[in-house]
């Protein structure tokens, strides 16, 4: 006898293929799809360096929060309207899609003008008011794992957007709370391969907030394309030590760079079709 899942739109049992999708010239559910970026978007030369170089590596999507989800009420907030405005015109100079948080319902339409795709944030995972209003955009939707939800919570997130008439639903396992705190988050790199065995929706992995820890984010990011992830959004900044948020876990440029190779060997592997090869002897010199 087989179990009805508490999901259904969002179910392998309701469709059987991978939802893929295209944005900005690249199709999520089939290519390896990076995104890259800074925590917060935080000046113009910080947003506009970073742009560069990601447009150098052929990477085709920035990330940057512009409404930030801060624990304290005394850490930076974001730029909000001036930061979105900034993102965006570096993402047009360098061809670049923008990733960026939408954190209330009344903000959806300021985010839809700027940006490409939706981010909610693990904070946000069970705002049942935004993730159906979300269902009504015209824009993907990347679904981060709520900190504290199971895989059957976040599908059922998920399932709010879609049967809210919006499909284009990107799942992103970001780590949860666990006992365990010598990382900033337990990241469950198994979520992949189960999140693909329970639906067709495409997943890609943060470990960055996985992390939380520079030096763990390229081993983790191997780990995960090996492990069947569409992708990954990873943080990086032009000065890590100076960011005014999550500079601990962000990489130096050039370790994005030097992770190139081994993600292109393991999505040779898997099967991952990987757009970057142009950049493998690219040596950036932005001084
Ligand atoms: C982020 O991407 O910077 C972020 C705040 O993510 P999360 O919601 O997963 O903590
Ligand atoms: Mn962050």
């Amino acid at each position: 006898m087989s179990h009805r899942k508490p999901y259904q739109l969002v179910s392998r049992e309701w469709k059987k293929e991978n939802t893929e999708f295209e944005v900005n010239g690249v199709i999520f559910g089939k290519d390896l799809v990076l995104i890259a970026g800074p925590c917060a978007i935080e000046n113009r030369e910080q947003i506009f360096t970073i742009s560069e170089y990601l447009s150098k590596l052929n990477i085709r999507f920035i990330r940057g929060g512009a409404y930030k989800p801060r624990t304290s009420p005394y850490s930076f907030q974001g730029l909000k309207t001036e930061g979105l405005k900034l993102i965006r015109e570096a993402a047009d100079k360098y061809q670049l899609g923008v990733v960026s948080e939408v954190m209330s319902v009344d903000k959806i339409e300021e985010l839809e003008e700027y940006v490409d795709i939706l981010q909610v944030g693990t904070r946000n995972m069970q705002n049942y008011p935004l993730l159906k209003a979300l269902g009504k955009s015209k824009k993907p939707v990347l679904l981060k794992r709520g900190m504290s939800s199971t895989i059957e919570e976040w599908l059922l997130a998920a399932e709010y957007i879609v049967s809210s008439g919006n499909e284009r639903v990107i799942l992103c396992e970001r780590g949860i709370r666990t006992f365990e705190n010598a990382t900033r988050n337990t990241l469950d790199i198994a979520a992949i391969p189960l999140i693909k065995s329970l639906s067709h929706l495409p997943i890609i992995l943060d470990p960055s907030q996985g992390t939380g820890i520079r030096d763990l984010v390229s081993p983790v990011s191997a780990a995960a394309i090996a492990a069947g992830a569409d992708g990954l959004i990873i943080e990086v900044h032009n000065q890590p030590n100076e960011a005014l948020s999550d500079g601990d876990q962000s990489l130096y440029l050039d370790q994005l760079k030097d992770l190139m190779p081994t993600l292109k060997q393991i999505a040779h592997i898997r099967n991952k079709h990987f757009d970057f090869e142009n950049t493998l002897s690219f040596s950036p010199n932005l001084s």
